[in-house]
């Protein structure tokens, strides 16, 4: 993988430090050292990178062996479950120029 300029940190992630506080439900996840991948934003990047970003990190969770108690994880965690969790992303940023659903 070549370098989209992808926020790299030797700290530990939101992601992970939910993951450590839910418990061993998550033991063994395909996401595992690619926190950054599954993260809402990441510094630099654009609408398009975004989208594609997350759809790749989207299509991983699909072959996860812990999809459905990632899933109840992320329930648990309501708000703070922001990105990538169970296939689905939460808590991103609309793009740019597009309105909130139902606004006239
Ligand atoms: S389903 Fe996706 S976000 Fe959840 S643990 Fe697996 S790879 Fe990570």
């Amino acid at each position: 993988m070549g370098d989209r300029g992808w926020r790299v940190s030797a700290w530990p992630t939101i992601r992970e430090l939910a993951a450590e506080l839910a418990d061993d439900r998550l033991d063994g996840a395909a996401c595992t050292g690619r926190a950054s991948l599954f993260d809402a934003e990441v510094d630099g990047e654009d609408d398009t990178d975004r989208a594609y970003r997350l759809d790749a990190a989207a299509r991983i969770c699909h072959d996860c062996p812990v999809l459905v108690a990632c899933n109840i994880t992320a329930r648990e965690l309501g708000g703070q479950a922001v990105g990538v969790w169970a296939g689905r992303a939460r808590g991103v940023p609309r793009p740019h120029g597009r309105p909130k659903a139902g606004a006239a």
